[in-house]
């Protein structure tokens, strides 16, 4: 018997439209870059990809391969405690493909690859710097791994030159253990970005929560509460989606007026910007957030 909720009419998707997201999508076709957004097949593609108000369109891209070496239970990446080697290539190929895009904004995130010395940070440090090297205008954000906690790997990141530096702590303390791969702690994920922000204060830090996995109302607060007293920035809060019968059921689906709640609560908490409704997800329109929190 399947006893999994139905879905709520406001998770129904939308069909992508607009003059940017075609243009872009037009022009992807010869670049050989796999974006996150086609490849997930994220609902908010248009939007993303069309930027809005002030035009700045974002997308996502994976590094590092498809294969981690986690395996939390909300995600549906292949996981391997051997993933094969990086592509030394990487770095230059992803950043020409990017600058020759005409995107505004790019997210670069990736697998955790805790079977590397370094986790990869060089690897991501290398492909910012070779893409503001070729295009100085495009904002980058980099929605990484913790590092297991190793600080040097957050200072390559945060030294590197992107704009934004993100890392999900996805879920309440209390339910981490039972949604993130073991290795993944709450306290941790907060020190990473607590250093991100004390070697590069001029740099904007960002982290996600997913709802809807049973955590309480009090509980999204007090993890709110945690982000800023880690100087976290900005926060985004979605709806956690089951991608596969395999995977942690939904225990509830949060209505809008819910999510409207919290971006109140999250703007009245101090942060830059606050990103929150049950389609958004840690990348969600970030150009646009990015563009006018700035500008406020
Ligand atoms: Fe791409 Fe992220 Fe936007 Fe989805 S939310 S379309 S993955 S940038
Ligand atoms: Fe998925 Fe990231 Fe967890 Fe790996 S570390 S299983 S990519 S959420």
């Amino acid at each position: 018997e399947d006893q999994r909720l139905r879905l709520p009419p406001w998770l129904k998707r939308t069909i992508p439209t607009g003059k940017n997201y075609s243009r872009l999508k037009e022009q992807l076709r010869n670049l050989n870059l796999h974006t996150v957004c086609e490849e997930a097949r994220c609902p908010n593609i248009g939007e993303c990809w069309g930027g809005g108000e002030h035009g700045t369109a974002t997308a996502t891209i994976m590094l590092m391969g498809d294969t981690c070496t986690r395996g939390c239970r909300f995600c549906s990446v292949k996981t391997s405690r051997a993933p094969p080697p990086l592509d030394p290539k990487e770095p230059i190929n992803t950043a020409t493909a990017i600058a020759s895009w005409g995107l505004d904004y790019v997210v670069l995130t990736s697998v955790d690859r805790d079977d590397l010395p370094d986790g990869g940070s060089n690897h991501f440090a290398e492909t910012v710097r070779e893409i503001k090297r070729q295009n100085g205008d495009i904002l980058v954000e980099c929605l990484v791994p913790d590092f297991k906690g190793d600080l040097e790997q957050v200072k390559v990141i945060a030294d590197c030159g992107l704009d934004v530096y993100a890392h999900n702590i996805e879920t309440v303390e209390s339910l981490t253990p039972f949604v993130r791969d073991r290795r993944a702690k709450y306290r941790q994920s907060l020190a990473t970005l607590e250093a991100a922000k004390k070697f590069r204060p001029e740099l904007i830090t960002k982290s996600s929560i997913m709802l809807g996995l049973g955590e309480t109302d009090a509980e999204i607060e007090q993890t709110m509460t945690d982000l800023r007293t880690a100087a976290v920035d900005c926060v985004t809060l979605g709806q956690y989606m089951q991608p596969t019968k395999r995977h942690l059921k939904v225990v509830e689906y949060v209505t809008p007026e819910k999510y409207a709640y919290w971006e109140k609560v999250g703007n009245e908490m101090g942060f830059l910007y606050v990103a929150s409704g049950p389609l958004v997800r840690s990348s969600y329109k970030a150009g646009e957030f990015f563009i006018a929190s700035i500008l406020k």
